[in-house]
């Protein structure tokens, strides 16, 4: 399997988790709007919410992992996928393996 084959399984995978987190989300609600307002008092309400910012935390860089990939798959559309956006170089093959959404060689990431 090369690495945009690799890049498109990830984006279904990504797909996948993100709409089961929006399914544990939408249940979550659901949870919440039946228990009390009173989070500081109610142990299960504070349980709930700890559950409910993991939630949100996980979506949040399953988003940021799947903005990347649709990132580097627009990039092999144009032509530019495994080339370095910063120095222009190619990006070696063995990072790509690692970090098949990865834009920059390891010298300009580093940089930031
Ligand atoms: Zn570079």
């Amino acid at each position: 399997m090369d690495a945009v084959d690799r890049l498109r399984a990830r984006e279904l995978e990504l797909r996948a988790q993100l709409s089961r987190l929006d399914a544990d989300d939408a249940a979550l609600r659901v949870d919440r709007s039946d228990a009390t307002a009173d989070d500081e008092h109610d142990p299960e309400g504070s349980t709930l919410s700890g559950e409910w910012q993991r939630v949100d935390a996980l979506r949040a860089s399953t988003r940021d992992e799947l903005a990347q990939v649709a990132t580097a798959l627009a990039r092999v559309d144009a032509g530019t996928y495994g080339v370095c956006e910063r120095c222009g170089r190619e990006i070696p093959a063995a990072r790509m393996e690692v970090r098949p959404q990865a834009t920059m060689c390891v010298a300009c990431a580093s940089v930031g």
